[in-house]
């Protein structure tokens, strides 16, 4: 039993540092009992600094473990590169394996074939702690422990000092928040703690994610549970956020997107078009066909 603890109490770390939603929480922990968790190679090294931000699929094939042997593959052959502080979006339609991509590059799974690079190294030969490090990940929904908003924050960032707290919480929109609660930072969230909006909570886990500071953000969805007011507010978090590293948007709203430097349109576990906001439009396919839908159903 005791033997058990110290792996266990890693892939917590993992999964707090992760900013993960209580659905991937739960789903790590399953993912435990299936197999070991993934291991360290024997020279695994931290990731290069020189080239942190670069992310690569090469061809990637992947098949979830537990879907059967003879399951298609949920992503068949992507390939894809984003340069240090680009802005990547992600679309296309529920099922597409937008979120199967996002799990990969942290490595919560290994490819059936083909590579994935971080800063250059093929994932496979560094060490996850180093992932860990790198990479910060705000999705649907957040998962805040019961335990005082400080001590929510602090998991990113253990020893951080107060002032830090409130600067990253001032530049994600939830300072002023925070301090109108009965007790301020001292406020117990969480199961059966004191009651948040969905919008406060995920400006919580992007005041988590600015502590954490992590070179890769991912963004999965984070706006889409939320209403319109809070939506605005926490998209601007975001923006706030996103300034000055790699960042992989998943975008329910492709307003929230139309700047980004490449947009990847995924469906059937493919890229089926590539290119900018401009370049996708004009060319009428699937993206094009996606945005006028979403203009026209804004527009009445
Ligand atoms: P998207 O984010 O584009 O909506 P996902 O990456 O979540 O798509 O899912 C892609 C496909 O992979 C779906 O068919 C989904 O059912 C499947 N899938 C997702 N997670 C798992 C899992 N843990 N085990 C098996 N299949 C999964
Ligand atoms: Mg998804």
């Amino acid at each position: 039993q005791a033997r058990l603890m110290w792996p266990l109490l890693g892939l917590m770390r993992v999964a707090l540092d992760l900013q993960t939603s209580q659905a991937l929480f739960a789903r790590i922990f399953e993912y435990v009992d299936l197999r070991p968790a993934i291991a360290d190679a024997p020279n695994a090294h931290p990731a290069n600094a020189a080239k942190l931000g670069r992310i690569e699929f090469d061809d990637v094939v992947f098949a979830y473990p537990d879907a059967g042997a003879d399951a298609r593959p949920t992503l068949k052959g992507v390939s894809f590169a984003i340069e240090p502080g680009q802005f990547a979006a992600f679309v296309g339609p529920s099922g597409a394996g937008k979120t199967t991509v996002s799990y990969l590059i942290p490595r919560f799974h290994d490819v059936t074939s083909g590579r994935i690079l971080f800063a250059g190294d093929d994932v496979r030969e560094l060490e996850q702690e180093s992932l860990v490090a790198n990479i910060g990940i705000v999705s649907q929904e957040t998962y805040l422990f019961h335990a005082t908003i400080a001590e929510n924050l602090r998991y990113a960032k253990p020893g951080a000092s107060d002032e830090e707290l409130v600067f990253a919480a001032q530049a994600a929109n939830i300072h002023d928040t925070i301090v109108s609660f009965p007790d301020g930072y001292d406020t117990v969230v969480g199961e059966r703690g004191y009651r948040l909006s969905g919008g406060e909570k995920q400006r919580i886990a992007i005041a988590r994610v600015l502590l954490k500071d992590p070179r890769v953000l991912i963004l999965d969805e984070a706006t889409s549970s939320l209403d319109s007011i809070s939506e605005r507010v926490v998209q601007d978090a975001l923006d706030t956020a996103s300034a000055g590293r790699t960042t992989i948007a998943i975008a329910h709203r492709l307003s929230t997107i139309v700047s980004a430097d490449v947009i990847f349109v995924v469906d059937g576990g493919r890229i089926v078009e590539r290119g900018s906001h401009a370049e996708l439009a004009a060319a009428g396919g699937v993206y094009a066909g996606l945005y006028r839908e979403q203009v026209s159903s804004a527009g009445a």
